[in-house]
């Protein structure tokens, strides 16, 4: 219901200020990203028109079926999931303007060698692996200086910061760890001066550790079940694809 995304977007507003004042931070420095994997294109366009203007899809799939309900209404849409290479051009087909999910060297070099065919450029965060989990994508937090090194030198590809998703269902202490560390690593990068890539943004927090998030540093919050509710698949859906990963490489 549509009064339930009015409703649950309030409380997550809040949540986000809240959050803010006690870790002394300005609230213009946190983006709400709405995560809309499984949710219908008619839910996202109610956040939409209340107000929401940064929503982000796992699948291409996904992107592609929602495309055309909400290709009228202003928004931005980034890329969170597990990119395959041969799904690239349907990113840029589908406008995606924010790739946060870049993770490895060959990924950024087919998305530049396409983003180059087209005259086009991309936003990228770099995706780093904080909890240590087999089932999640990112680099390795002791690769991730080399990674972007090397993407830096795409021109094509504008590196904005780093993305992680945190330990799942962990203390409170364990998931500030994760986060700790790529605020830690977006520290290292800057101190290393490399040209063509901005540090701006840390992506990271989800519904049950935004808080977390931004007293550790977070520019952009992903928020899916607080707003949609519930989703029918398992995260191990869409982070576990281990499979995929072998079949690809
Ligand atoms: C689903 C998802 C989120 C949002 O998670 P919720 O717990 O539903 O808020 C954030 N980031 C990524 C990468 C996701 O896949």
């Amino acid at each position: 219901m549509k009064e339930d995304i009015f409703h649950n977007l309030t409380i997550i507003n809040n949540r986000i200020k809240t959050a803010c004042e006690q870790s002394g931070r300005n609230i213009d420095e946190v983006k709400l990203l709405l995560a809309t994997k499984t949710v219908s294109a008619d839910r996202i366009k109610t956040a939409l028109e209340h107000g929401q203007t940064l929503i982000a899809e796992n699948k291409v799939q996904e992107l592609k079926e929602k495309y055309d309900d909400l290709k009228n209404i202003p928004h931005d849409n980034h890329f969170i999931g597990h990119l395959q290479t041969n799904k690239i051009k349907d990113i840029l087909k589908y406008d995606v303007t924010c790739v946060q999910s870049l993770d490895r060297l060959e990924l950024a070099e087919k998305l530049h060698l396409r983003l180059l065919n087209e005259n086009k450029t991309m936003d990228v965060l770099i995706q780093v692996n904080t909890s240590n989990e087999e089932s999640k994508f990112g680099v390795d937090p002791n690769k991730a200086i080399e990674l972007t090194q090397k993407v830096s030198g795409f021109s094509t590809l504008k590196i904005k910061g780093l993305m992680t998703i945190g330990l799942f269902n962990a203390e409170t202490e364990k998931i500030r760890a994760c986060f700790k560390i790529l605020k830690n690593l977006q520290k290292e990068i800057i101190h290393e001066n490399i040209p063509n890539v901005e540090m701006k943004e840390l992506s990271m927090g989800m519904s049950g550790d935004l808080e977390t998030a931004i007293e550790e540093g977070a520019t952009i919050v992903r928020v899916g079940t607080a707003v949609f509710g519930k989703r029918i698949y398992p995260d191990s859906y869409y982070w576990n694809e281990g499979d995929v990963k072998n079949k690809e490489e």
